[in-house]
């Protein structure tokens, strides 16, 4: 699941990317508002981390314009606005949730599940490919109703690939939808991956179409 921060403090931003990241989480980092109403415009996101106090545009006005849009993608303030008043304001212009700066990063991360498994209820389907059923807002897989362990890259990988089921993904493909922007990827990463999950899910439910890329099989 791909998640937008948006966040102006560096240290914060990349304390709380590397949680998310370590959490199984795709990060993207817009650093003022004007940057994060660029990238909502995509709406390529299942959630929002954001803070207040933001160059550009502020918070609050950037969560305005995405609920007057009709968008309803989850957000979660992060701000030391620590008001009553505030945290109203907040939750009254659209917000999910209010934590509090500082905020303790396993909390957030904590509140952040809670924040999908909820708009899950309320839209997130499992995705089902043959024998293959992931739980997008759980993380987890399970083959033939057993459980699989996957590693946070696998599991990104993996969702890619049952998002688009039967259609055959690049690895340029794979890699725009599993890492963040501005993130090192090595050249054979996506390769690593794939061929862990063949290796744990068997070759036969990904494919490898020479020269193509990868799909999943439906059958
Ligand atoms: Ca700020």
């Amino acid at each position: 699941m791909r998640i937008l921060l948006i966040e102006d403090d560096e240290m914060i931003a990349k304390a709380v990317r590397r949680g998310l990241a370590q959490a199984g989480f795709t990060v993207d980092w817009a650093r003022d508002g004007r940057d994060a109403e660029l990238a909502l415009a995509n709406g390529v996101y299942d959630l929002a981390v954001l803070d207040l106090g933001l160059p550009k545009k502020d918070g609050m006005a950037l969560l305005a314009t995405l609920r007057a849009r009709g968008d309803s993608m989850p957000v979660l303030i992060a701000s030391a606005r620590d008001t009553v008043g505030d945290r109203i304001a907040g939750l009254e212009a659209g917000a999910d949730d209010y934590v509090l700066k500082p905020f303790d990063l396993d909390e957030l991360i904590a509140r952040v599940r809670a924040l999908l498994r909820r708009h899950a209820g309320s839209g997130i389907p499992l995705l089902k490919c043959g024998a293959l059923t992931l739980d997008p807002a759980r993380k987890t897989v399970t083959k033939d109703a057993q459980a699989v362990e996957l590693s946070a890259m696998e599991f990104a990988v993996l969702e890619a690939l049952m998002q688009r089921p039967g259609a055959v993904l690049s690895r340029e493909k794979l890699e725009e939808s599993v890492y963040g922007w501005g993130q090192e990827v090595s050249s054979n990463a996506i390769e690593v991956h794939l061929h862990n999950l063949r290796k744990k899910l068997g070759s036969h439910l990904i494919k490898n179409v020479r020269g193509v890329g990868y799909r999943v099989a439906e059958g």
